[in-house]
């Protein structure tokens, strides 16, 4: 029989285009979007569940459309334990947002009760560091090089709201290996080292960044509530996840069959630090089963579950959002 790869044609254009999507393990799903549509006005772009595990929600947050580079989602498991940040995973999720909206943040987020960092700088840019009600590591970085329109239920002023990612920490005893998977296979290249953190990035543009905190002697991290599953790194089409599969096959990574999320086309595997990476298609995007104008409102099911509609509905808690409550 012919491999598939036979059949794939190198194509020229570059395979990881940035940060996909970043997905987290969250307690109460209520609490949940509270947090990421009410607080942080992401919007919720889509309402379902996990499709390994289909009595827990899966929600995905982002911009109007849910676009590549924006979204965050969780994995919402009622009465789950608290994990634990550390070595071995992305530990803070950066978001990017305007040059002069870090007052507007400081103060909204103190105003729901959610207590902030003072300012930092890193590679020349102000942050501010928090952590949502499962102990979630979130940045948000003030940046002018982001021409992304962030999405906004009305409270929150455009010129404030989340534009997408900005990146991504990961927290690892070594880099090389890390570092090597990133510079030789994936497109990207060394920006620049502050201490013990290290950037890469693709273009230079906001949505792409991987930082690599290095950190020989931290505590491993525990995987649970309020800590990332994996890291979605973006792919164009079905044809350059292949490419990239092949690729990561070559250099002996442990990479999964394509498996269909509905929404994007998916390969994981783990990458050397201990970090779960997954590389998702661009396409076809979170329209396919909702208009756009009413993504994220009802509960949508996968084809292959949706004769089974009646108990999986029963077994989940109902969410409900109400924008007005966070204005
Ligand atoms: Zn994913």
């Amino acid at each position: 029989m012919l491999e598939a790869s036979f059949f794939i044609v190198p194509s020229m254009q570059p395979l990881i285009l940035g940060i996909h999507h970043i997905t987290a393990i969250s307690g109460d799903p209520q609490q949940n979007v509270n947090f990421y549509a009410g607080i942080l006005g992401l919007r919720l772009v889509k309402k379902t569940i996990n499709f390994d595990a289909p009595d827990v929600y899966h929600f995905y947050f982002g911009d109007a459309l849910g676009r590549p580079g924006t979204v965050f989602t969780t994995f919402p498991f009622v009465g789950a334990m608290r994990g634990r940040k550390g070595v071995g995973e992305l530990t803070y999720t950066a978001f990017s947002v305007g040059i002069e909206s870090l007052e507007y943040w400081e103060s909204r987020l103190k105003r729901f009760g959610i207590p902030v960092s003072d300012r930092l700088t890193r590679f020349g840019h102000s942050l501010i560091r928090f952590e949502d009600q499962d102990g979630m590591g979130i940045e948000l970085i003030a940046n002018g090089e982001d021409d992304r329109e962030g999405w906004t239920y009305g409270a929150i002023p455009i010129e404030h709201s989340i534009k997408g990612f900005f990146g991504a920490t990961l927290a690892l005893r070594s880099k090389e290996l890390t570092e090597r998977l990133l510079l030789e296979s994936m497109n990207y290249r060394l920006h620049g080292q502050e201490g013990n953190r290290f950037r890469y990035g693709l273009d230079g543009k906001p949505g792409e960044w991987v930082d690599i905190l290095v950190d020989p002697n931290g505590q491993r991290g525990v995987q649970s509530a309020g800590t990332v599953h994996h890291l979605a790194f973006r792919t164009a089409t079905t044809d350059t996840q292949l490419e990239m599969q092949q690729c990561l096959i070559k250099q002996g990574y442990g990479v999964t069959e394509v498996r269909d999320r509905n929404y994007f086309m998916s390969i994981y595997f783990r990458e050397p630090g201990g970090v779960l990476f997954e590389i998702a298609t661009d396409v076809p995007g979170f329209a396919i089963d909702e208009d756009e104008a009413q993504l994220g409102e009802a509960l949508k099911l996968p084809d292959w579950v949706e004769g089974k509609r009646k108990q999986i509905e029963a077994a989940l808690k109902p969410v409900t959002f109400t924008p007005e409550n966070y204005v």
